[in-house]
């Protein structure tokens, strides 16, 4: 059987998704707006070691991409520590770090560690005091959520009045070389599409890759309306119209955005994710892990796959590698965002880790 993890539809996967906490302590009006829902129980929340094995096994079945993510990560208590164990699979192999149960398997010390990108995405809150210990421990780049860059219209989006923390997060990364720096805002008509040039403008002044994302309905209040999502073509246009804009490659390929550099040079890079009107499922490799230890195998599943248990069940590692091929293949084809029958997903975006 082939050593990759391909779903009934020939995707590939290379790409997990890991959050590590439900919690957040920001409150998105489009992601927590009412705060967390019931935390899970905190003895269903995934170990570092587990995190790690789970990491280690992905890695060997083709994954290139980990993104740890949250609730907000860095809420996590010594989240550096963790850094560590999935940093490792990125080094030669004399250092990875195979499961004592493999360490007689010829096969197991054969397979070449392929971990390419270890990113995290945050609100940035505590990351000021945290991004070189960080990048030591072996984090290759972050992604900070910045939906606002006015003190009044921040406030009103996140629930909190952090924008200058916000903003001294992007500078203690760029200092602490945890680059490409990418800064995600979600644009929601009426919130902050009157923002969308000085947004390209805060990209150019300060050599950052913007990312426009088009709301979804992932809120956990459920009053995600359509009228709010602003196109990806909008956003392109009010850009364009005083940055002129230049696409930087042909073809997406299985990243999430449309990338576009300046086309006077100047530094700084426009990004734009438009899952709700150019749905890009088709090329998704992407898998996500929760908190507590589910695989949820899109954004909008319905349903959850328990791995945690069959871990700690002590199923060996053909067992755990056998469940999470099956589940992969189970991946649904797209999503439902535009059509009628739409059902949101089971949990928000904190949860399932964006
Ligand atoms: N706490 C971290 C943060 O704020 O970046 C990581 C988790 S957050 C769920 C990850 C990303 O999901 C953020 O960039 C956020 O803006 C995005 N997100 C959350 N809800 C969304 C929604 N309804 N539509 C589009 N993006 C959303």
């Amino acid at each position: 059987m082939e050593n990759i993890l391909r779903d009934a539809h020939n995707r590939i996967i290379r790409d997990l998704r890991v959050s590590l906490t439900d919690r957040c302590n920001f409150r998105c009006f489009y992601c927590l707006p009412n705060g967390e829902p019931p935390l899970a129980r905190k003895d269903t929340i995934l170990t570092f070691e587990e995190i790690a094995r789970i990491c280690e096994i992905f890695v060997s079945l083709g994954v290139e991409k980990i993104r740890l993510t949250g609730g907000e990560p860095l809420l996590r208590r010594d989240v550096e520590k963790l850094v560590e164990k999935p940093a490792l699979l990125k080094v030669p192999s004399s250092k990875f770090q195979v499961p004592s149960e493999e360490e007689n398997n010829p096969k197991a010390e054969s397979r070449k560690p392929k971990l390419i990108d270890l990113a995290l995405t945050t609100n940035g809150f505590s990351l000021v005091k945290r991004a070189k210990e960080l990048k030591r421990a072996g984090l290759d780049r972050v992604t900070i959520s910045l939906d606002s860059l006015k003190k009044d219209n921040f406030k009103r989006m996140t629930g909190v009045d952090k924008l200058e923390e916000v903003l001294e997060a992007i500078k203690a990364a760029k200092n602490a070389d945890l680059n490409p720096i990418k800064i995600n805002a979600v644009i929601v008509r009426g919130y902050n599409d009157d923002e969308l040039v000085d947004f390209a403008r805060f990209a150019r002044e300060n050599d950052l890759a913007m990312r426009f994302i088009e709301y979804m309905p992932l809120d956990s209040a459920h009053e995600w309306k359509r009228e709010q999502v602003v196109s990806a073509k909008e956003i392109f246009a009010k850009i364009n119209e005083v940055f002129p804009l230049e696409l930087k490659d042909a073809s997406r390929g299985n990243e999430t955005a449309w990338k576009y550099k300046f086309k006077d040079a100047s530094k700084g890079e426009i990004g734009i994710i438009a899952p709700v009107t150019e749905m890009f499922c088709g090329a998704c490799s992407r898998i996500r892990l929760t908190a507590d230890g589910q695989i949820c195998t899109c954004l909008f599943s319905v349903k959850e796959h328990n791995l945690r248990d069959i871990l700690r069940s002590g199923a060996t590692r053909a067992e755990i590698v056998d469940f999470i091929k099956d589940v992969v293949f189970q991946k649904e084809p797209r999503h439902y965002i535009n059509d009628a029958k739409f059902a949101p997903a089971s949990r928000s975006m904190s949860f399932i880790g964006g």
